[in-house]
């Protein structure tokens, strides 16, 4: 009896390619939990932790995840690697090694019909939110990150990556608990601030995140002709501290700086400046002035410029 792989391998691709709904209850109960500040009401302690959180969480995801591991834009020791990486994993995106492993491979497919969260090829929501909800996007390529599988600490977080954001939720509830205990006319409480440090912070995370897959790829211009649909957009690069210049980053993937004009506000590049005047990371990669006009070409899959691991398609869990 003959068996038909073919439609086999299809019908699998297919069951892997839906959204598993079950795992991402926590997702769904966090978007849930946003109607809590109608309980809780709000207090300046506890607006203030959720501007610190929200931005301090921006630059993890920036500078560390989409920076650092996904392109190694700069260097840095081995232990600023793994605070960056608790960062980053702190805003609840899963791990360091699985987030750069499906960017890396988002830069190779940008918009094309392999692309994993691509608005061109799949729809809106899809890009934003949903293709990270499938039993394919649980997976981790692991080829494409064997440069940061030999670091078992960075296995540890990706394995255990719901710790960080537990632990920043527990600290945050501690917080506000000990000023309501000590200045209780500042109208905070512990779950107060759980819910505006962490909740709300971290939903609204997500979305300036999102919008980088799917908004900018639809809204805003474009300087570079890149192979892909990659916009510039000013409003996602001041709400993201600098990742809405998409449009120049995918033309030079590799640069610590995506803003590559004075005028192209880039606060995740400013810091990175400043943490390398105190020594804590060095090496930032610059843009070429070769590069930087409309008329040079984008790298292309295999230049150096992109600075990529080698290609691979087998998948496992990390
Ligand atoms: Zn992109
Ligand atoms: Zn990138």
């Amino acid at each position: 009896m003959s068996v038909d792989y073919n439609s086999e391998r299809m019908a699998r691709a297919e069951t892997n390619d839906r959204v598993e709904w079950f795992r991402v209850i926590p997702f769904l109960l966090l978007h849930a939990a946003c109607g809590l500040v109608l309980l809780v009401g709000w207090s300046w302690p506890s607006v203030a932790a959720a501007g610190f959180v929200y931005a301090a969480r921006v630059f993890g995801l920036t500078a560390f995840y989409h920076r650092y591991f996904a392109h190694r834009a700069f260097k840095t020791s081995r232990g600023v690697q793994f605070l960056g990486a608790l960062l980053g994993c702190s805003a609840a995106q899963r791990g360091p090694i699985w987030w750069a492993a499906h960017h890396r491979h988002h830069h190779r497919a940008s918009d094309r019909h392999d692309d994993i969260h691509s608005p061109v090829q799949q729809g809106f929501i899809w890009s934003h939110m949903l293709w990270f909800m499938t039993r394919n996007a649980y997976r981790t390529n692991t080829k494409l990150v064997k440069d940061w599988l030999k670091f078992p600490e960075l296995r540890l977080i990706d394995r255990f990556d719901f710790l960080a954001p537990v632990a920043l939720a527990t600290a945050l509830y501690a917080i506000g608990e000990v000023l309501q205990a000590y200045w209780p006319t500042s109208g905070v409480s512990g779950l107060q601030m759980v819910v505006w440090g962490f909740v709300l912070s971290t939903v609204a995370l997500y979305h300036v995140t999102f919008s980088i897959n799917s908004l900018a790829h639809r809204l805003g211009s474009r300087r570079y002709d890149t192979r892909d649909e990659s916009r510039n957009n000013w409003w996602l690069a001041l709400l993201t501290f600098g990742e809405g210049w998409h449009n120049n980053h995918h033309h030079f993937p590799s640069s610590a700086r995506q803003g590559f004009f004075w005028w192209e506000v880039d606060l995740t590049y400013y810091g990175l400046v400043v943490l390398s005047w105190l020594g804590i990371v060095w090496e930032l990669k610059p843009v070429p002035a070769r590069v930087l006009s409309p008329a040079q070409e984008t790298p292309k899959k295999g230049d150096d410029r992109c600075e990529l691991p080698s290609s691979g398609l087998a998948s496992a869990d990390v």
